[in-house]
Parts: C-alpha cells; structure tokens; sequence
C-alpha cells in the first residue's frame, strides 16, 4: 500500500539535503513529487519510490 503523503505535508528524510537539512515540505504529489527544503528553499522532483525509500517520517499538517 503506498504511503499517504499528501501536499502541505512535513516528511523527515534518512539521507540530508546537502544544506545539511533533513526536512522538506510536499508541494506537489502524483507519480512525481515536488519537495521543498525548508532550510535552503531549494524544490526538488523526486519519483515517489525513491521518495518512500528515504522518509523516515511524515508530519501531517493540522
Ligand atoms: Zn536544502
């Protein structure tokens, strides 16, 4: 079952941006997904397989 992530959401990564930062925010979803650093601001595509390979943890927004 994919995992729900949906836009607005906070994931926590297993491997850092290089800005050294471990947090992104979903700013868009489908068979791709945009994050963005919240640290450097810099959105990166990323395909959801290699996404869910890298989340360590999703903070859904209230
Ligand atoms: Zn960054």
């Amino acid at each position: 079952m994919p995992m729900p992530i949906d836009v607005g959401d906070k994931v926590i990564t297993k491997k850092p941006h290089p800005c050294g930062n471990n947090e992104f925010i979903i700013t868009r979803t489908g068979m791709d997904f945009r994050m963005r650093c919240t640290k450097c601001q810099k959105e990166i595509w990323i395909s959801r397989v290699k996404l869910e390979k890298r989340i360590k943890k999703i903070v859904k927004e209230d």
